[in-house]
């Protein structure tokens, strides 16, 4: 009967306590967790993401860079996450791919980063990973699972240590950051959002989904593809939003891609 009753709390998100409208998406969601909690989970996940994906780059001109886009482009967020600390993390890593874990710490690896030769890229990249964060995918799927697994009258009572367990878990077994078709839209949406109030050339965002769609007909080592998928499905997407909501980008010159400074501050780290 619990679980029926839980079943029934996942499918119709309707007037119940845990389900909040999410101020990036407009779309009510079932969040089960603080996001307190989901934040410490968070940060308690980093390092062995970190030292998972070969640590930090050493090149400090590379991290600032990467934190400077990062920055420009998480202060163009919804108010209600002005509270967030971002921090971005370039992985020393050939593997393609970029995730963000609740809290606001993003990640990008160095080997999709060689893949770029502008900085809208990067906003782009960032601005995906940062409308995860904002769009509460993470404590969603959280919820999900939390809600399947224990009885929902007991969540809230929930000890901090049983939901770290899980987190930790799901992480391991890579399925806490896999988004399903409809969050990755969502991520896109708000990233090309993000990115363009940051002045950013939102055609940058259609560019990093050709690469990975043409990275994709490869074999390389694509875990993005695994963690973010459909490029082809996005690439349609994103196109329609240039041709349509952000068309007085295109062509407009105070939005920008910012070829000169990639090349100056970032293409002479990006080599092993
Ligand atoms: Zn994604």
């Amino acid at each position: 009967m619990r679980r029926l009753l839980v079943l029934i709390l996942i499918v119709s998100c309707g007037a119940i306590s845990a389900c909040k409208t999410n101020p990036a998406t407009g779309r009510s969601q079932l969040i089960l967790i603080s996001a307190d909690k989901v934040s410490a989970m968070g940060a308690a996940a980093k390092p062995e993401l970190v030292e998972q994906y070969g640590g930090e780059v050493e090149s400090e001109t590379l991290r600032a860079f990467v934190t400077r886009v990062g920055r420009r482009v998480a202060a163009q967020v919804e108010p209600e996450y002005a509270h967030i600390k971002w921090e971005f993390i370039v992985l020393d890593s050939e593997i393609l791919n970029a995730f963000a874990l609740p809290g606001g710490h993003v990640f990008v690896s160095r080997g999709l980063l060689a893949k770029f030769d502008n900085e809208a890229q990067v906003a782009g990249v960032l601005g995906h990973e940062i409308g995860h964060v904002t769009a509460r995918h993470v404590d969603e799927r959280l919820s999900q699972v939390v809600a399947a697994e224990f009885a929902v009258g007991g969540v809230g009572r929930g000890t901090d240590s049983q939901l770290a367990v899980l987190a930790a878990r799901m992480i391991s077994q890579g399925t806490l950051l896999k988004f399903n078709r409809d969050q990755e839209q969502e991520a896109d949406g708000l990233g090309v959002k993000y990115m363009t109030r940051a002045k950013y050339d939102p055609h940058g965002m259609l560019e990093v989904l050709e690469v990975l769609a043409e990275a994709s007909e490869g074999s390389g080592k694509l875990e993005i593809l695994s963690t973010h998928p459909d490029p082809k499905r996005r690439i349609k997407t994103v196109r329609g939003l240039l041709a349509g909501e952000y068309a007085y980008t295109q062509g407009d010159p105070k939005y920008k891609k910012q070829v000169r400074r990639f090349a100056r501050d970032a293409a002479p780290h990006l080599g092993q």
